[in-house]
């Protein structure tokens, strides 16, 4: 038995790691590069393994990093079946439909800068960086996709995949649906469990239920994108969004929040409903959640009620999608409802995608108020470097904005409490009450998160850490099965 790293090694995303039981190949995940890591590792080289020989695919979750490239295994050949929890499974066709409709797109506007096109590939290159853009699969793929989506796994119940070979989801609380997997190999007086951690969500999620791992496991693949630092509480960052919100509607100015349409959309939805119930907001006050991905991830939460927390399944028990709605929401999907919202006269606040303004709906509104300093722009996740939302953190005075360059004078705010992501403390909290495993592989973490996880791993007694290479292999020795008991024999 070996395991390999084709994704997420050294790095953060591209998610892609392949189980080989005696030649039955089980793939965990199939994600996408993106951002840096793109630059060295991009999307259309080579998965690293012959996508025909993969028997199945188990896929942890729906974001883009761990779902992105199944199309294209497809593409090349992959036949066999994909199974995920049901959530998993409705949030990854958004998902993949959207990230196909984009490279057709940005391959579409590259087209008309392009002299000389390479027959060797299929990409177009960006007219303003010059960047390849590789169109990897297109809608027709995303629907073969979609076909070979098996019958849905329930957490907890165990999902015979070959003889000898089951696989269990488990609750891992980052976003709806996601899930740690357990493969369990099981040969005569052999037993090997491996868990592979998917991302994990704070030790208390926003919206969701905690984690919930097995803990007797031989091996662990683990996340680490928060390896090396803490977030501000949830708590915190609710108060001083709370805070921007009302100064700069005392300004009379407009509140701009990037959102990623996954997660952080609902989490906030949800913050601002608990604030205009308990009065915090004022009625009048106009929201706008201005993202046609969003509002239909937003349905998607609705349907799922026994997935959310305590707190939240309450407060969805009077009606579906109920925990994201309030007075003053408009969720706008067309693009003729997104253009009047800049009609609009009063203070408003306004989420759009995309999360780090690399492009979507925000640019439009962002171009009206950049050089407002009544307005605020609150970012309230991770900017990647090489985007426009991180040059705007990071303090540029001026940018170019839909070909335009402009001076930044809006306020800007940073607030990461908002995390769907583990940061350090929760992760020892995921691990700590587990048994130390034989071996426990750090992935999903660029380097300085990744050793310093793995300094705090050690102090916890976890002293087997490896962090894998891209494309590395590594043995797994199976383990013994514990030894049976012999059954008690009951006294006359
Ligand atoms: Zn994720
Ligand atoms: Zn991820």
């Amino acid at each position: 038995m070996n395991l390999s790293f084709h994704g997420a090694a050294s790095c953060v995303t591209g998610s892609c790691h392949l189980l080989d039981v005696d030649g039955f190949r089980i793939l965990v995940d199939c994600g996408m590069f993106q951002g840096p890591d793109e630059l060295f590792s991009s999307n259309d080289m080579p998965f690293g393994f012959d996508p025909e020989s993969v028997s199945v695919v188990l896929l942890t979750h729906a974001h883009l990093d761990h779902c992105g490239r199944l199309p294209l295994l497809v593409k090349k050949g992959f036949r066999g079946p994909i199974i995920a929890t049901l959530p998993t499974r409705y949030l990854a066709e958004i998902v993949l439909w959207d990230a196909a409709h984009l490279q057709e797109e940005k391959t579409r506007a590259g087209e008309g800068g392009e002299r000389r096109r390479s027959p060797r590939t299929e990409g177009s290159p960006d007219r303003r960086s010059g960047q390849r853009h590789a169109l990897l699969y297109t809608l027709p793929d995303v629907i073969d996709t979609m076909a070979l989506f098996a019958r849905p796994a329930e957490y907890e119940m165990p999902v015979n995949l070959a003889p000898g070979i089951d696989a269990s989801f488990h609750n891992a609380g980052h976003i709806l649906g996601s899930s740690s997997i357990r493969v369990t190999v099981t040969r005569p007086g052999r037993k090997t469990r491996i868990l592979f951690s998917g991302d994990l969500g704070p030790e208390v999620p926003a919206l969701l239920s905690p984690s919930d791992p097995p803990l007797d496991n031989d091996y662990v693949v683990m996340e680490t994108t928060y390896g090396d630092r803490l977030h501000r509480s949830f708590a915190a960052s609710k108060e001083e969004l709370l805070g921007v919100l009302t100064d700069t509607r005392s300004r009379k100015g407009n509140v701009l929040i990037p959102t990623f349409a996954l997660e952080r959309a609902q989490d906030l939805l949800s913050v601002f409903r608990e604030w205009f119930q308990e009065g915090r907001l004022p009625k009048d006050l106009h929201v706008f959640l201005d993202s046609p991905m969003a509002i239909d991830v937003t349905q998607i939460y609705g349907r799922f009620p026994e997935l959310l927390s305590e707190e939240a399944r309450r407060l969805t028990a009077a009606g579906e999608g109920q925990l994201f709605l309030f007075p003053g929401l408009r969720m706008t999907r067309s693009a003729q409802e997104s253009r009047s919202i800049r009609d609009i006269p009063d203070s408003r606040v306004v989420l759009a995608g995309s999360g780090m303004i690399s492009g979507g709906r925000i640019l439009h509104h962002l171009s009206q108020e950049i050089d407002n300093p009544r307005s605020s722009l609150v970012f309230v996740g991770f900017q990647s470097e090489g985007t426009l939302g991180r040059r705007i953190v990071d303090g540029a005075k001026t940018v170019t904005l839909l070909g335009r360059e402009c001076d930044v004078r809006i306020g800007t705010h940073f607030i990461n409490g908002f995390s769907a992501h583990a940061d350090q403390g929760d992760l020892l909290d995921w691990c700590r009450p587990m048994k130390a495993p034989e071996t426990v592989f750090l992935v999903h973490g660029e380097r300085p998160s990744l050793s310093g996880f793995r300094e705090v791993l050690e102090k916890e007694g976890w002293t087997r850490i490896h962090i894998p290479v891209l494309h590395e292999i590594v043995e797994i020795p199976e383990k013994p099965s514990a030894r049976k008991r012999k059954p008690a024999v009951s006294q006359i």
